[in-house]
Order: C-alpha cells, then structure tokens, then sequence
C-alpha cells in the first residue's frame, strides 16, 4: 500500500504536488496530454499522480482521497485509455451514489473526451424516465454512468448488455455503502465480465469497503492519501456559543465576515430548516438540500449556489457529500460534529484554488470535547473567540452578487449556453461581465447576471428570442 501525506490542498496543481509531476510522464496519446492542457490540468494532483500509474498499467485500484482531490480524471483518464470510439458497445461502466454526482462525472468525462470523436456518454439514474433510457441504450453507448439501482434495473431487462465491458468504476464507494447499495453494487459487479478492470474510489475507507472490495476485486493496489491541511490557507476559529443563541450567531458571523458562498453544516435536518427560517428572516438569502426534494429542486439549488446568487447552502452531511462546488469563501460548523474525520472533511470544502477560506465553528460548552479529539487530530491549538467581539450594530444587508435566471427551455429545445450569452451581450446590451454561470440542463437553461441588471435582463430576454423563439424567463 502507498500512503502518503497530502501536506498542500489539492486545488492548486503546481502548490498541490510539491514534485510537480506532469501528465507527460503518462502513457497517454499526444491528443489527451493536449486536452488536459486545454483544461489547464498542468500538472498532476497527488491522488492522480499515485493512482494513474497504477490504473493505466491495468491493475485493480482502491484509491482514497478527500473530496475535491481529483478523483475523477485518475479514473476517467485509465477507462478513455481502455476504450475504442469504433466499437459500438458498452466498454466502460460507473457507479455513482447519487444523479447529481453521476452527471458530474459525466460531464467530467465528457470534458476530457472531448479530443475523442463521437464518444458516447449515457447516464443511468432512478428518476428518469426507464423508456428514454432504453431507446438511448439502443442507440449506442461508449460509457454508462449511472447509480446502483437504476443499472441493476436494466441488467435485469436486458436492456444493458455488459459484454463489452473493460472497466468497471465504483465512485464514491463509502457514500454508495452508507446509501445501503452494497448488495445491488455486488450484484453489477459479480454480472460484468471477468476479464476487466475494476477501480473503486472513495473519501474514506470504513471496513465495509474492503469486504465490498474482496467480493470482486482482483489483488487491488491501495492507494491512499491521509489528509491535513495547510493551514495558512484555511483559517479556522472557533466561537463559543449558547445553545440558544446559536442560529442567531450564524448570521451573526456571515454579516461579519461577509463570504459570497458558506457551506453551512448541521448534524440533523431539523437544525437545517430552522436555520434556513433563522436566516430567510435575516434577510439572507440561503437554500438547503434534502432528500425529500424534487431532482429539479435540487437542481435549482445547487445551480443557484454555484453561480453566486445564493449567500448560503445549509446542509447535512449527508446531503452535501461529494458535491464539487468550487469558490466557498467560508464554511460555518453550526453544530460541532462528534466525529473529527468529519470536521477535517467539512472545513476542507474552503481555502480552494489558491484562496484562503474561513472555517468558522459555533461550539457550546457541552461540545468542547469534541473540539479536544478535533485539536489532537488535527495539531493544532484551538483558536477560541467570542461572539461579542463582532460589532453587534447593524450590518449591511448580506447580498449575493448575482441573480439567476430561470429561462424555461434547454437541451431539448437545442438551447446552448452561446445562445444565452449572444442574447445578452448582442441585442439586449449587456456586457460578458455582468453575466455569469449558464447551466443548460434537459428542460431548463439557467442564467446568472449581475443583480443590478436582473430586471432589465428578465425583460429584454422575454421581449427577444432565443433560437428563434420566444422564450419565458423569471428569476428565481
Ligand atoms: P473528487 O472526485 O476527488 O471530489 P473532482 O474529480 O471532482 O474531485 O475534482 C475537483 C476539481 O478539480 C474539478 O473541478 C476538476 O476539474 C479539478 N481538477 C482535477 N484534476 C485537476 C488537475 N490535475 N489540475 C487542475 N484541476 C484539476
Ligand atoms: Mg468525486
């Protein structure tokens, strides 16, 4: 087993790798180096750079790395490398725990296919429709992605056909065991091919995951890289609070520190919807995520929190695990986990890409045990604050800089994201600055514009046309 200690955050490539290694020294076609340049991967993160080697020279991989470390590409790179765009069949399969997880390893892989003509990248989840899947399966397809249930589903009609098969992905592993996929997982694995590569990544490595792996694995290499943070980059304090003061001192921090995007953690969802009324009544603008929700809520929130126009996304952990949301200026523990390998997870959502964050704590007196096991396991010395050194006058309202706009119409209707942006910058005015993120999905296109233009942006867009049509268009 290799293991090795990540002492950089992994976002910034060349501060990442203090070696510094590069994608060259891969067995990677010409036309893939220059892709990766293209999306300006210059330099290998650590997880890639001891799981590439491994996996591209063809063996069983179990790799462990935190969220945001590039987990990815060191699977999608050996699985592009396995196949062959002229054969028309399935080669490559991966397990997602949830949709929203599962399109972003598609659109990752699509990224970094793009210099590959025509390859086919089909997503496979429960709450899609199971006829359009099938027709898309009879259309052809290079690489399925895809969760436990929905894939089992198709197996057992017969509608996906895994003979093909030379690699078989399992993403996000402790996320799909803790979902209660094992069994499903089992059964995929034990109906694919026997001669095919299989690779399994996770942010932890609970016990469940080597006896998931002995079922069918073979000799798997371990690769895992133990986390600690820089802390120059991640600044992290630590409130004391009373419990009923608690939701208060949340907006209390975000009017004082001001981050355009927080990741606010909660240990039940019951504390995420009262926080979510705490805050609304502060006039902050937050959404949270739960498992009730309709996928294209949880669609609207997640774009929304992405583009800037949401202040605050209060989450569990479980709703907000392997979410990649670039850019989060803090992170706020609203309650102290009883589990230190969980804070070290949650604050390392900040201080990416080269930024610093704030990782800000409210802890009571009955919590301060579990900062000590936080202190001890992370080393570092508690730095303790209070909340009556904030300036308790009152703040200026916490204002997202961007406002989103829901324009009903999307891949179906061939709307692309060029279409939006000529939209806006063509007739209607605007320039590239004032608009932000443009997210297409199936049915809907949502835009982000600066706020001070978000009327007039609703107007003109209504007034205009879009692939020749009227379209409607509201913000949200
Ligand atoms: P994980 O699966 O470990 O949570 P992801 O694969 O989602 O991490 O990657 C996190 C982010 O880092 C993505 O936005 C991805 O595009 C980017 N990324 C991955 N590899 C590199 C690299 N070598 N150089 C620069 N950015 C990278
Ligand atoms: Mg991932």
């Amino acid at each position: 087993m290799i293991t090795m200690t990540n002492t950089n955050p992994p976002s910034s490539p060349a501060a990442s790798n203090p070696a510094g290694r590069s994608f060259n020294e891969l067995p990677l076609s010409l036309a893939m180096l220059a892709t990766l340049q293209q999306l300006g991967y210059l330099t290998m993160t650590p997880i890639q750079a001891a799981s590439l080697p491994i996996a591209l020279a063809g063996h069983d991989l179990i790799a462990q790395a935190k969220t945001g470390s590039g987990k990815t590409a060191a699977f999608a790179l050996p699985l592009l490398t396995n196949l062959n765009p002229r054969r028309f069949a399935v080669q490559a399969m991966v397990l997602c725990p949830t949709r929203e997880l599962a399109d972003q390893v598609a659109q990752e892989i699509r990224r970094l296919a793009r210099s590959a003509d025509n390859i086919k990248i089909l997503t496979l989840c429960g709450g899609s429709i199971m006829r359009t899947q099938t027709t898309s399966l009879e259309h052809g397809a290079h690489i399925v992605v895809g969760t436990p249930g929905r894939i089992m589903d198709h197996m057992e009609r017969g509608t996906l056909n895994l003979d093909a098969l030379n690699t078989l992905v399992l993403d996000e592993a402790d996320r799909m065991l803790d979902m209660g996929f094992v069994d499903d997982i089992a059964y995929v694995a034990k109906r694919c091919p026997a001669e095919r590569q299989t690779l399994l990544f996770s942010a932890t490595y609970p016990d469940g995951i080597a006896r998931l792996a002995r079922q069918f694995m073979r000799a798997p290499q371990e690769v895992k890289l133990l986390e600690q943070h820089e802390e120059s980059k991640i600044r992290q304090r630590f409130y004391k609070v009373e419990d009923g003061d608690r939701l208060q001192a949340v907006a209390k921090l975000l009017k004082h520190y001001r981050p355009v995007s927080t990741l606010a953690f909660c240990n039940t969802k019951q504390q995420c919807r009262s926080l979510l009324e705490a805050l609304h009544a502060q006039g902050i603008k937050a959404l949270t995520l739960n498992g009730d929700m309709e996928q294209h809520e949880r669609d609207q929130v997640l774009v929304q929190f992405a583009n800037r126009s949401c202040s605050v996304l209060v989450a569990t952990d479980v709703a907000a695990r392997g979410l990649d949301i670039a850019q989060l200026e803090a992170v706020i523990n609203v309650d102290v986990t009883p589990d230190p390998e969980i804070h070290i997870h949650r604050i390392g959502r900040t201080g990416r890409a080269d930024e610093n964050g704030w990782a800000l704590s409210l802890c009571s007196t009955g919590e301060r045990n579990r900062i000590i096991g936080i202190a001890k396991m992370m080393r570092i010395e508690p730095e303790w604050h209070e909340l009556g050194e904030l300036p308790s006058a009152d703040e200026a309202p916490l204002v997202p800089p961007m406002v989103t706009l829901l324009i009903l119409g999307g891949r179906k209707e061939k709307i692309r994201p060029g279409d939006v942006l000529g939209a806006l910058t063509g007739e209607a005015g605007f320039t590239r600055e004032q608009v932000g993120k443009i997210t297409v999905t199936d049915q809907s296109t949502y835009v982000a514009v600066a706020r001070n233009i978000a009327h007039e942006a609703v107007r003109k867009l209504s007034a205009g046309k879009l692939k020749g049509k009227t379209v409607k268009v509201r913000a949200l």
